[in-house]
């Protein structure tokens, strides 16, 4: 089969297309013919040595869409020729966190793409339970996108803000992959939605994926204008793409009792924050990461039903990926980059 491999840790010129030996699936597996690829900012950390994920050889790709086209022995719940989208995170389904509903916090680990070969390629194994059925209809780009960047924002949105019909949502790094759904999200829910960007050039996207209110503000200093744009009542939830830069200034945007969600790590630094703050207002501040199964279902729900677009840059061929890394990288994008076709 035809592969994007990672030859070494590095820049964008590491990726090389190759041949590689079709993978078998285990008893328990799925082999699925991959449909589309998204390339996510994580593939890019990944494959320049920041993250203790990879090592060289390894194929990248955890956004990935397919076809099951074979079954192992003792694989269940999956038909050959069905359309599926991979959960990319690996999980045991029996400790107290999967018996929870809780997949995302289940100490197995594996990532799809980081620690095993992912969908960079004509074809990946994963576990059965971890190919999830697709709605009728669902193009494989837009499937591609339901668990990483859709799903993560939905985890974030729904499930660990728990944002509800007339709250107001502040989401910082509105124009990344996942600032673009988390505004979908939260629209889906009755949200009125405050957008931060730093960039004049990205207010047209960010609007046209239903932000009520966009703050241009190149030197980050935006709580005074949520203040007056909530009639100084603040916002109910932040979603937080950016931190490092922005943190101080979000938590004095959150109404007593709001909720602080934590997913962007961009500089990796730490931050200072101030308890009096935390304590006056009883603040909350939660981590949100990957998705769990549930999470991914509402995220094909709100897909198939269209409260959710698929925010996407421009479709390449799997051939391109070391010049679409690069672009990435650039952040000359506004959406995903998907890979789809040789
Ligand atoms: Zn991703
Ligand atoms: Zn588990």
């Amino acid at each position: 089969m035809k592969c994007v491999i990672m030859k070494d840790i590095g820049g964008a010129d590491c990726l090389e297309v190759r041949e590689a030996p079709m993978p078998e699936p285990k008893p328990d597996e799925a082999l699925i013919k991959v449909h589309a690829a998204g390339i996510c900012y994580h593939d890019l950390l990944d494959r320049s040595g920041k993250l203790h994920g990879p090592k060289a050889g390894n194929i990248l790709g955890h956004e990935v869409s397919g076809e099951v086209v074979e079954l192992g022995k003792q694989a269940k719940g999956l038909q050959i020729g069905q359309q599926v989208v991979l959960f990319h995170r690996m999980f045991c389904g029996h400790c107290r966190y999967c018996l929870g509903g809780r997949q995302d916090l289940c100490k197995m680990g594996g990532i799809l793409g980081s620690n095993r070969p992912g969908g960079y390629a004509e074809y990946v194994c994963v576990p059965s339970w971890n190919a999830i059925p697709l709605p009728q209809g669902l193009s494989p780009e837009a499937a591609a996108l339901a668990v990483c960047p859709i799903g993560t924002s939905v985890r974030a949105v729904i499930s660990v803000a728990d944002v509800r019909p007339g709250d107001t949502v502040l989401v910082t790094g509105a124009s990344g992959g996942l600032g673009l759904h988390q505004i979908q999200v939260a629209k889906s829910r009755g949200a009125n939605v405050i957008a931060i960007t730093s960039s004049s050039a990205k207010e047209n996207i960010i609007r046209s994926v239903g932000a009520d209110e966009v703050i241009v503000s190149p030197d980050l200093k935006f709580s005074g204008d949520v203040w007056s744009l909530t009639a100084k009542q603040g916002v109910q939830a932040v979603l937080e793409n950016v931190v490092s830069a922005t943190f101080g200034e979000s938590l004095r945007c959150l109404a007593p009792n709001g909720i602080a969600v934590v997913l962007g790590n961009t500089e990796m630094r730490k931050i200072e924050i101030d308890p009096g703050l935390i304590i006056g207002r009883r603040l909350r501040i939660e981590g949100s990461g990957n998705p769990t199964l549930q999470d991914v279902r509402r995220s094909l729900h709100l897909l198939d039903t269209g409260q959710v677009r698929p925010v996407i840059d421009r479709i390449v061929p799997f051939t391109s990926a070391a010049e679409a890394h690069a672009i990435l990288e650039q952040r000359s994008v506004s959406g995903r980059i998907v890979m789809k076709g040789w």
